[in-house]
């Protein structure tokens, strides 16, 4: 079991697979004031930074699911260098139907709600493993502006408009959903571009050293055009943010 194989080159040299710095986790992390032997779960948890770092940084313990081989094996890597591996927790897994044995005080999914058929479906799986009154943490995309045409959305790789909204919007949805938004942390450009940017360098050196690769034409299209695609499309259209949710 794995994810599409382009993925595992293009964000193999990361360890924050989204929009956000290390700076903003930390930001996020200090803004939940999480307390010392707080369990949090983590659905999509890719090179596990955010366990590891908050368990690092404000003694949480917890378990991340990742359907990357690479990705998992990267998380425990980290989990052992920042001296964390006795508090977290990393399993290679389909996250999709997951319910954790132990409640928790934070249930995630970060930029992977997929996992749960879309927003709404990734909290109802989430709420499962959560203690009542605690938080979903729930990372998305929203538009910065509406894309006024289906290809601009396209270019965003979002599948249509619809996929995504407006952050007022979006965040009205959370409370149509019967939840509060407790606090937020966005990306902004510069964080996107660490992003993105960094997609470019790790697939350039990966071609000059796997130039005979079968997957190496796919690699290459993706090089050539994902620069000038971001600038023109993602960069002005696009927002993403982590969420911070209580039950009503
Ligand atoms: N939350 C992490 C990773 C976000 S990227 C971070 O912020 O760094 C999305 C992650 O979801 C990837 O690591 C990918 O391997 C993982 N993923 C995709 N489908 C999955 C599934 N069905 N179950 C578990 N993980 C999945």
């Amino acid at each position: 079991m794995d994810i599409p194989r382009i993925f595992n080159v293009t964000e193999s040299a990361y360890r924050i697979h989204n929009p956000f710095t290390a700076e903003k986790l930390a930001t996020l992390g200090a803004a939940l004031r999480l307390e010392a032997g707080a369990r949090v779960l983590d659905l999509g948890s890719g090179s596990g930074e955010m366990l590891c770092a908050w368990a690092r940084d404000y003694a949480i313990g917890g378990t991340g699911i990742d359907m990357s081989r690479l990705f998992s094996e990267q998380a425990k890597r980290r989990a052992e260098e920042l001296g964390v591996a006795d508090r977290v927790k990393f399993v290679h897994d389909d996250a999709a139907g997951y319910v954790a044995d132990e409640k928790v005080d934070v249930a995630a999914c970060v930029g992977a709600t997929w996992i749960g058929g879309g927003v709404a479906g990734t909290i109802e799986l989430l709420v499962k493993s959560l203690r009542p009154g605690r938080i979903i943490l729930i990372g998305e995309p929203y538009w910065l502006q509406m894309p006024p045409t289906e290809d601009i959305a396209k270019g965003c790789r979002a599948g249509s408009i619809a996929d995504f909204l407006l952050l007022p919007d979006l965040v009205a949805s959370f409370g149509d959903l019967g939840w509060d938004v407790v606090e937020m942390v966005l990306a902004d450009q510069d964080s996107w571009d660490r992003y993105e940017a960094a997609k470019w360098l790790t697939m350039r050196r990966w071609l000059a050293a796997n130039g005979e690769d079968e997957f190496a034409n796919e690699v290459r299209a993706e090089l050539t055009s994902a620069p000038e695609r971001y600038a023109r499309y993602a960069r002005s259209y696009l927002g993403w943010g982590v969420f911070a949710l209580m039950a009503r």
